[in-house]
């Protein structure tokens, strides 16, 4: 929006001594008892990011209009309709997702997101995943939608009570240098994609890298499918890992040099508290981009590790 619809919107939200220089607008932080403008928001940014130079926080125009209404971004956005606002863009991940997260946080130090964050994606689903074989329906009971703008792909991950606590990114442009994105800093090490689903105790647990081959494993119908959001497990998704109360667990790693360190750690992080087995994947592959049927025959053929270690 131009500068003068955005003052109208500051003037609207309260913001007081506001004065315009060099692109944006200076004003006394809302957050804060400011007495030397020590808050600015961009008036050229499509954005409107802002940030107060005490640290009170940054973020968007639809972010500040949340804060201060204590409204969610969401009605946020709606509310800034009625100044024709261009509010389809809600900014880059930056300076969207963070201070949401971390205002997120509970008690516990766990992040919890409000799930109309969900709604910054978008629910179409892009052509990338489907290429690899999943229908629609499958992809929607997994909550998979799209990040047009960062050109991802999102995978919504849920902590064991199913609350929603951060979302993957997997990019569809080739030969990106990120090939994953965590939105926000999100502790993915605090947590395995997958674990609100129920577990079977009898079952082995079926552990994978990545979102896709987390998807595979579930097309599959493999039990247990958890994902570590990478290859390395850390001590919090090991004790996410043990209390499921299964004693197996089918390692579904790539073959690569990191796969084979990663499942030599994991053996010695489980400690005998859960028989570790190998699945045969072959080199070169990952279940991602096996068929259904593959990915059965390989994790059936997956042999007890650490007897020839
Ligand atoms: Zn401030």
């Amino acid at each position: 929006m131009n500068e003068e619809k955005l003052t109208s919107v500051l003037e609207d939200l309260g913001l007081q001594k506001l004065r315009s220089s060099n692109g944006n607008i200076m004003a006394l932080c809302p957050f804060h008892s400011d007495r030397s403008r020590s808050w600015g928001i961009s008036t050229e940014d499509r954005n409107h990011v802002w940030q107060c130079f005490a640290g009170c926080g940054s973020g968007t125009l639809a972010m500040l209009v949340a804060r201060i209404k204590n409204i969610d971004v969401v009605e946020a956005i709606r509310w800034l309709e009625r100044y024709d606002a261009d509010v389809a863009d809600l900014g880059s991940e930056n300076d969207w997702f963070i201070p949401t997260f971390e205002e997120s946080r509970t008690k516990k130090g766990e992040f919890s997101i409000p799930e109309t964050a969900l709604a910054v994606f978008s629910s179409s689903i892009h052509k990338s995943i489907l290429k690899r074989g999943f229908s629609i329906s499958f992809l929607r009971k997994f909550e998979v939608c799209t990040d047009s703008k960062l050109k991802r792909v999102v995978f919504p991950v849920r902590n064991t009570n199913g609350k929603l606590v951060g979302f993957v990114g997997r990019t569809w442009v080739k030969n990106a240098t990120l090939r994953y994105y965590f939105y926000a800093s999100f502790p993915k090490g605090q947590y395995l994609l997958g674990s609100h689903l129920p577990i079977d105790r009898k079952k082995p647990i079926h552990l994978v890298e990545g979102p896709v081959d987390y998807l595979r494993g579930h097309q599959a119908k493999l039990p247990n499918v958890l994902c570590s959001m990478g290859c390395t497990v850390t001590n919090a998704q090991l004790r996410l890992l043990l209390q499921t109360g299964c004693s197996d667990l089918v390692c579904l790693y790539d073959q690569d040099r990191a796969g084979q360190l990663a499942k030599r750690k994991l053996y010695e992080k489980l400690d005998g508290r859960m028989q570790l087995y190998d699945a045969p994947i072959p080199e070169g592959q990952d279940i991602g981009g096996m068929s259904s049927s593959a990915v059965q025959k390989v994790a059936k053929r997956a042999e007890l590790y650490g007897l020839f270690v």
